[in-house]
């Protein structure tokens, strides 16, 4: 059951918990000259969820990227920012109008172990309020120390915020919800790890930071006040249409975030990402994708696909997402008991009931995200049959997953000798016969399936190139991949250098966790 509204103390005073804890007031008149209009509904909430925490000034700020596109959509104008003013609003030299820094707390569970964290590295600046009334959240990652930075040094690397610039762009353009990247900044400072590398800070936007390990937090510290709150205040964030009546107010809050993880997860397989590191403190409320560090893109289709050099254990490989998804929303269902429930055995149930749904819920999604890619419109029978074998038929020869859906769409499969052997073939006839059985014409077919199957991912082999020279002085090969993943499904002549899949696939391919 749900409490009697009661005051909660809370710092600077008492409110009742269901005050509104966003406004809805979308009034953008106080926007400064140079667009900044920012808010902090996060920092009104329990102080024992933030530390103030101002970035620490760097050396020699230099703009590496801004994403001007992005900048406007914000309401901040591109052209007073690109240069020295961005420089030093991106590296946190200067603080923009309005701005009130924080660390966020939070906990995890890292590879299965639980953890007290909080944000080590990354400051949060405010809620940019946008002029179509969106509240995002603006972060430094790589500001500096904090409370929460251990034995850290609270810097980043070049390299690593430039793949989190380019894989968070390039997942936006495949429709994928995610965080977004507003610029790079070089420090001007050297950071250590295992050479010496130069500084940088990358700007985020963010629906919200609000983890799942941020529930676990306030779980662990046994604060069922400032947890109501909190979930209060998610609620109003990321799910304003949920319901309000009382006792089914937190099932459907948990349910509607277990959908929107399975279907993230589910668009993350569509199209062969790996994320890498799904820690409880990696999941975001808001449904975004979020912390990229070690993920790439599966090139060869093979489910046990791992490309981070610290999960010897493949716990986050390709096709374990899944059920790795559910693993990390039972910790969320967890910290959520004492809300779901006065009877503790009750809560279990109403948890069990609602986590027990996700592996339907995912083959269900899987299942008809795979029909999509190739081209299914109709139902018939042998349909699962059918997508199976197409997936095993990839496993079974080592078939790029990209350039093998994409060429369905296009033409069929690959004209290469790769492809000229029976097996392939009788899938093609038998998959070539059942569209013809649907009422769309084969280019209506194809043109849906294009939109489905992107051309341009930003692949392995080039994406460490063009980090390898941008770190080197020479952003244009990265500039150029980042303008290719942009049109991943309709792709200029141009951008085929990008689609290029490697020509001996490396085995031993690993990104390291993005420090
Ligand atoms: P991540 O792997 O980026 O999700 O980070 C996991 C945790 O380690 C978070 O609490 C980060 O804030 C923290 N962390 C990562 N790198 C650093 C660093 N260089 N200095 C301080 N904290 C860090
Ligand atoms: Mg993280």
């Amino acid at each position: 059951m749900w409490p009697e509204p009661e005051p909660i103390p809370v710092a600077g005073g008492f409110f009742p918990v269901h005050r509104p804890y966003i406004s809805g007031d979308t009034d953008t008149s106080g926007r400064t000259p140079e667009g900044w209009l920012l808010d902090h509904s996060y920092a009104r909430l329990p102080d024992v969820l933030f530390h103030r925490q101002a970035p620490v000034p760097v050396k020699a700020p230099h703009l590496v990227v801004f994403n001007k596109p992005l900048a406007a959509d914000l309401g901040l104008y591109p052209e007073g920012l690109d240069g020295e003013a961005g420089a030093n609003y991106f590296s946190g030299n200067r603080l923009p109008p309005g701005a009130l820094p924080i660390a966020q707390a939070y906990a995890g569970h890292q590879f299965g172990g639980f953890t007290m964290l909080g944000d080590g590295r990354a400051i949060l600046l405010g809620e940019q309020i946008t002029p179509d009334g969106r509240r995002v959240d603006i972060q430094l990652k790589g500001a500096g120390q904090t409370p929460f930075s251990r034995r850290g040094d609270g810097r980043a690397a070049l390299g690593p915020m430039l793949r989190e610039y380019l894989v968070s762009e390039a997942m936006q353009a495949l429709g994928i919800p995610t965080t977004r990247s507003l610029a790079v900044v070089t420090t001007g400072e050297p950071v250590i790890r295992e050479s010496v590398l130069a500084g940088a800070i990358l700007t985020r936007v963010a629906a919200s930071h609000i983890r799942v390990g941020t529930f676990e937090y306030l779980a662990a510290r046994r604060d069922t006040a400032s947890l109501r709150i909190l979930t209060e205040y998610t609620i109003q964030r990321h799910y304003p249409g949920l319901t309000t009546e009382e006792s089914s107010r937190i099932p459907a809050f948990l349910e509607a975030v277990c959908d929107r993880q399975m279907e993230l997860v589910v668009r993350w397989m569509l199209v062969g990402f790996v994320h890498g590191v799904m820690n409880t403190d990696n999941v975001a409320l808001s449904g975004e994708t979020i912390d990229y560090g070690p993920c790439a893109f599966m090139d060869h289709y093979d489910p046990g696909t791992v490309f981070s050099s610290i999960d010897t254990g493949g716990r986050y490989a390709y096709g374990r997402q899944a059920s790795i998804t559910h693993w990390n929303l039972t910790r969320l269902a967890e910290a959520l008991i004492p809300l779901l429930h006065a009877d503790e055995k009750e809560a279990v149930r109403m948890a069990e009931e609602i986590l027990g749904t996700l592996p339907g819920k995912f083959q269900t999604l899987w299942s008809n995200g795979l029909r999509a890619k190739l081209g299914l419109t109709t139902r018939e029978d042998g349909d699962e049959e059918l997508i199976g074998q197409f997936l095993a038929l990839m496993q079974e020869h080592g078939a790029d997953w990209t350039l093998a859906f994409r060429s369905l769409a296009e033409k069929g499969l690959p004209g290469v000798p790769a492809y000229l052997v029976p097996g392939w073939q009788a899938w093609q006839t038998r998959w070539t016969d059942r569209l013809e059985r649907q009422p769309e014409s084969t280019e209506t077919l194809r043109q849906g399936m294009r939109q489905r199957n992107p051309a341009v991912i930003p692949r392995n082999h080039h994406v460490e190139r063009v980090l390898d020279a941008a770190t080197n002085g020479d952003t244009a090969p990265f500039l150029s991949l980042l303008d290719a993943v942009g049109r991943p499904f309709q792709p200029l002549p141009e951008d085929s250098v990008w689609m290029a899949a490697p020509e001996a696939p490396d085995p031993h391919y690993r990104t390291f966790c993005g420090t």
